[in-house]
């Protein structure tokens, strides 16, 4: 069963089509990767999936389910996006524990202390937990971005241009972690991005769209055969 299936999605803002009758079908563990010029509609697709914004047509089905009239928090998703979402007065380590303290959630505390402790160790921002939102570096609060999706553990991530802002020796490190979550921990990833090496080493799949219409879907190596 696909993890994720756009049908037939259109969607308008006033008079621009940001996406034309876009159908996608992304494979249980995925991780595909979304190229395409600026305007072609690639964030527009990640918000239809997250659900912070309708589509006019067309429907999302997540885990073979119809999404319609279900809000961001009721969908098994978890976003990224280039401005950092932080909680300025916070501190990293509270901006981390947010998501996991949801009475929903109900998750025990050594449980959060402990999943806090695995992610900035991953995104090497262990020395910062204690510091504010604030005061942290462009790279650091991107790194405190993907860690609070991290912590949760979602089936789906949605990434827009996550390590764009970080240095080359952390965004390297930070491809190999997010493809060890997809390949081993079975996570399926939506990623946009402009840069190649970040499509040709960590996409199990592209899709390339230009002007709200999704032209190329393909291996990476279907893609890059014929241009
Ligand atoms: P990309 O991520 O590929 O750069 P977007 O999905 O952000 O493209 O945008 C697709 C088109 O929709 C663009 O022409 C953009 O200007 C337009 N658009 C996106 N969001 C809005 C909005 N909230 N209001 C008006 N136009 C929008
Ligand atoms: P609203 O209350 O804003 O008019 P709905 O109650 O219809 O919207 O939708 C609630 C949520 O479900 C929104 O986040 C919207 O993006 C999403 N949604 C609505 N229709 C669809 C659809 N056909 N496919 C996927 N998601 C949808």
């Amino acid at each position: 069963m696909a993890e994720v299936t756009l049908h037939k999605i259109t969607k308008t803002y006033g008079d621009t089509t940001a996406l034309s009758d876009v159908s996608l079908t992304i494979p249980d563990g995925a991780f595909v990767v979304l190229l395409g010029p600026t305007g072609a509609g690639k964030t527009t697709t990640l918000r239809m999936v997250a659900g912070l914004d309708r589509p006019d047509r067309g429907d999302v089905m997540i885990h073979g389910r119809s999404m319609q009239g279900r809000t961001p928090a009721q969908r098994d998703v978890a976003m990224v996006f280039q401005q950092y979402s932080l909680y300025p007065h916070l501190s990293v380590r509270e901006n981390l524990e947010f998501p996991l303290k949801s009475p929903i959630l109900r998750t025990p505390r050594d449980v959060i202390a402990r999943k806090v402790a695995e992610v900035a160790e991953v995104l090497q921002i262990t020395h910062k937990l204690d510091n504010k939102a604030t005061a942290l570096s462009g790279g650091e609060m991107q790194r405190v971005s993907i860690g609070r999706a991290l912590v949760r553990d979602p089936a789906i991530y949605l990434m827009d241009e996550p390590l764009s802002s970080l240095d080359a020796k952390l965004r390297s490190d930070l491809r190999i972690e997010l493809k060890r979550i997809q390949s081993s921990m079975g996570a399926t990833l939506l990623y946009v991005t402009h840069d190649q090496v970040e499509a040709m080493t960590m996409a199990t799949h592209v899709g390339v769209l230009d002007q709200g219409h999704m032209v190329q879907f393909g291996t990476p190596r279907e893609i890059y055969e014929n241009p």
